[in-house]
């Protein structure tokens, strides 16, 4: 499934061709009539919807990003962007769809990118097919924004290697079958001895905690994880020896320019939700949406939604024609998501005090946009990367990392 982005002078063409339209459509019905069974509840009890996991690899939606001889897509990155939008429309369990992000752009597309002929073998079918989920363990209890201050080790034993640590914020980990992880050599401490390995779940040394409570995104499953001595084979690297820094970079941009697009779909069924409201709720005997304090916040957030799809979509262009993302990825990160954010609360003060009752439906937009502050680098992070590329001085990207550039 690829589309028609000509290479040009700067400009892109926003329009989807007749297929992209064609399977974004199908991607919406099958959402609105498959995913958002018992979602008060799920989201309430922290419950994974696994089966609605298995329809979205029917569906197909798990393999987006990879080449049909593995059993994927080959989906490009416009027809993706525009599919995820349809995904996030049609289904209201972000929960879900964030344990998707977290599989496709942090689990399955580093493989699709630095894996062996083996590895791809291996993983990408069954994780296409709904059979094996992929989590991403960067994330440590004292390294976060600064991911490569992480001290989860890697030594040699023998021809194996063997990783010492512990990982938290790990999405997916209580559900996952396979985790990339990131360790440092303790000899070569800094970016250049950092590197990615595939881990199966049922390694020897593996533990995984009890799914992390959290305010949003409930039915996504996150924990932490603890490695003890675990000893995995050298077939497990991903990428080569000391590659770790450029297959995390690589990811995080992938992610970033991804995993808000089921955000836009979100925003959009807020926004239609505001508009019905508006109409039809009566105070001082008119609809509330001709006071104008309403309407214009209404506009406001159909502006929002506008420029946050000309941003993901511009972005998914230029994925699409190989030119570099690294600052639109990052632009478009903090405008989607603190936009999302923004989207969350002006849908609950719009429905007044039913937009604050969970059973309407409403808040838990709000609670499931407040973490795409964070996660895939903080917006205070974001601005840091592109402050970098504007040629300012950002202290986040020290001397070191541009050496190692
Ligand atoms: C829902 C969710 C899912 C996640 N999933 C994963 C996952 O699957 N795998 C994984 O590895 N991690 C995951 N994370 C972790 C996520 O990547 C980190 O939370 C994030 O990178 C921030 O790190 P931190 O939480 O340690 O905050 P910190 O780095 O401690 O930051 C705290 C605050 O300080 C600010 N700050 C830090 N440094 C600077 C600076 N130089 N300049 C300006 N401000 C700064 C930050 O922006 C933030 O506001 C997830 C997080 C969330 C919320």
């Amino acid at each position: 499934m690829r589309g028609t982005a000509a290479p040009g002078s700067g400009t892109v063409d926003l329009e989807l061709t007749p297929e992209q339209r064609e399977f974004s459509e199908t991607v919406e019905k099958f959402a609105l009539r498959e995913l958002n069974d018992d979602l008060v509840g799920r989201d309430r009890d922290g419950v994974f919807a696994e089966k609605n996991w298995r329809k979205c690899a029917a569906t197909g939606l798990l393999g987006l990003p990879v080449p049909a001889e593995y059993g994927g897509q080959d989906a490009d990155a416009t027809t993706t962007t525009a599919a995820l939008e349809a995904l996030g429309y049609g289904c209201r369990d972000n929960g879900l769809l964030f344990s998707l992000h977290a599989h496709l752009w942090a689990g399955v597309s580093p493989i699709v990118r630095f894996g062996s002929a083996g590895q791809k073998e291996r993983y990408l079918p069954a994780m296409c097919a709904g059979e094996s989920i992929a989590g991403h363990a960067m994330s440590e209890p004292g390294s976060g924004s600064d991911a490569f201050a992480l001290t989860t080790s890697v030594t040699r034993r023998g021809g194996n290697y063997v990783l010492n640590g512990s990982k938290t914020f790990v999405s997916n980990a209580p559900i996952a079958d396979v985790l990339l992880v990131f360790a440092v050599e303790e000899r070569r401490r800094g970016f250049a001895g950092v590197s990615a390995f595939l881990v199966d779940r049922d390694t020897p040394g593996l533990t995984v905690s009890k799914p992390l409570s959290k305010m949003g995104l409930r039915t996504s499953p996150m924990g932490d994880v603890r490695l003890d001595d675990c000893e995995i084979p050298a077939a497990c690297l991903l990428g080569p020896e000391g590659a770790g820094m450029a297959v995390f970079t690589w990811t995080m941009e992938r992610e970033r320019s991804f995993i808000l697009a089921t955000a836009l779909g979100t925003m959009r069924r807020d926004l239609e939700r505001c508009v019905e409201h508006a109409r039809t709720r009566h105070q001082f005997g008119q609809p509330i949406g001709s006071f104008q304090a309403v309407s214009h916040r209404i506009v406001d957030m159909r502006m929002r939604l506008d420029v946050s799809r000309l941003l993901l979509r511009r972005l998914a262009r230029l994925t699409d024609r190989g030119e570099p993302t690294a600052v639109e990825a990052a632009l478009a990160k903090v405008y989607v998501s603190e936009a999302f954010v923004q989207s969350g609360l002006d849908a609950i003060q719009i429905h007044g005090g039913y937009g604050y009752s969970t059973e309407y439906e409403v808040e838990r937009d709000l609670r499931d946009a407040l973490a795409s502050r964070i996660y895939s680098g903080t917006s205070e992070i974001q601005r840091d990367l592109a402050a970098r590329h504007m040629g300012l001085s950002a202290r986040t990207f020290g001397k070191e990392q541009r050496k190692s550039e």
